[in-house]
């Protein structure tokens, strides 16, 4: 069976213990005689799926009891509208961290429904950097703050979650989540679409804490609001169930392995690696601030765009697919997320090295 390395930012990498048992269980799930894709998402079989799923998460992320956890639809994109519609109802005021592409989104999409200030940005220096974020920049009259902990695109993340007081935290965390133990008690709302580290695209997962439901205006589009999904288990209307049970049976091998522990140690000595070897080489570098670099997403150039090709071309070959940057930063990028195991890793090094000799 051939399988590659695959370094694509999303959708991603699954374990391949969850493709295995996903493919055993594919014709006849649990003796039912369908798939899980034919079960009513009214059934038994499906409610056991979807309340293990997010009894799973819970216990993962040590979710508080305060918290719901919401499985709804249309990607991290569709929370750019759904935070605002619910959460922009009090001051109409909020504060946004502007650390790259995907908050630039955030950003643009918020200004339709209040009044949005960027209250710190990266921008001027291509996004290579976090920015400082302390209490005094925030309105402490902003219905939220927003923040995405880990940019996908250019490689950077919070190293430590910014101390909002009691304004609510809102957090686009579609890249990082899952990848290291993180306090949800210091966020208002998380979202996450799961095509990075949770499991298929289709999902997206929201964890909001409940005095944050209920907010949003009368005439605020019924999928859009938190109300809709958390009075009805993330039932309403037919959810994406496939893909509920994928992420359900990549929390059953995150628990297996450890849990969120046990991950964080194995995702920081994959990027320890290669950010030591991009260290190390006359070739390849990173363009982002030591002090800020993301373990889930890492960006690296080369002196030419003749190489950049010529190394994305080669790697594939090698069976390492998937390393072109994203089209605004372009060189290489080597997104390394849960499902990469640490083989993986030592597969791509060995390559760049030997691209380095041959290339020299
Ligand atoms: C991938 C990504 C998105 C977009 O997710 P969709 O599910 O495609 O809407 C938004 N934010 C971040 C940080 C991402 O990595």
């Amino acid at each position: 069976m051939k399988r590659v390395y695959n370094f694509s930012a999303g959708p991603s990498m699954l374990p391949l213990p969850v493709l295995e048992k996903a493919q055993k269980e594919l014709v006849n799930y649990a003796d039912s005689g369908m798939s899980v894709m034919e079960l009513s998402h009214r059934s038994g079989l499906f409610t056991d799926i979807i309340q293990g799923a997010e009894q799973l998460l819970r216990g993962l992320m040590n979710i508080p009891d305060n918290y719901k956890v919401l499985f709804v639809q249309g990607g991290a994109s569709q929370q750019f509208s759904s935070v605002p519609l619910n959460l922009l109802t009090n001051s109409k005021k909020a504060d946004y961290v502007n650390t790259g592409s995907w908050s630039k989104k955030a950003i643009k999409e918020a200004k339709k429904y209040g009044d949005i200030r960027v209250i710190a940005s990266s921008e001027d220096k291509n996004f290579s950097y976090i920015p400082e974020i302390d209490r005094s920049m925030i309105d402490p009259e902003a219905d939220y703050v927003h923040i995405t902990t880990n940019n996908t695109i250019e490689g950077t993340a919070f190293q430590n979650i910014p101390d909002t007081g009691d304004v609510p935290l809102v957090a686009d965390m579609s890249s990082n989540i899952l990848s290291e133990e993180v306090d949800v008690s210091k966020f208002g709302l998380i979202y996450a679409g799961a095509q990075k580290n949770i499991g298929p695209a289709g999902l997206t997962v929201v964890i909001i804490r409940e005095d944050l439901i209920g907010r949003a205006p009368e005439d605020c589009p019924v999928m859009l609001d938190y109300k809709t999904h958390s009075e009805s288990g993330s039932l309403y209307n037919t959810p994406p169930t496939f893909a509920i049970y994928m992420a359900k049976l990549v929390f059953e091998w995150l628990e297996e392995l450890g849990g969120l522990k046990a991950i964080e140690e194995i995702n920081r000595k994959k990027a320890d690696m290669l950010y030591s070897y991009l260290e190390e080489s006359k070739m390849f570098s990173s363009p982002v601030d030591k002090d800020s670099r993301s373990i889930m997403n890492i960006p690296f150039v080369s002196p030419s765009d003749e190489l950049d090709a010529a190394f994305v071309k080669e790697a594939k070959a090698e069976g390492l697919e998937t390393l072109k940057g994203h089209r605004s930063v372009g060189g290489m990028r080597a997104s390394i997320y849960n499902a990469m195991p640490v083989e993986g890793v030592e597969a791509l090094i060995q390559f760049m090295k030997k691209f380095e000799e041959n290339h020299q």
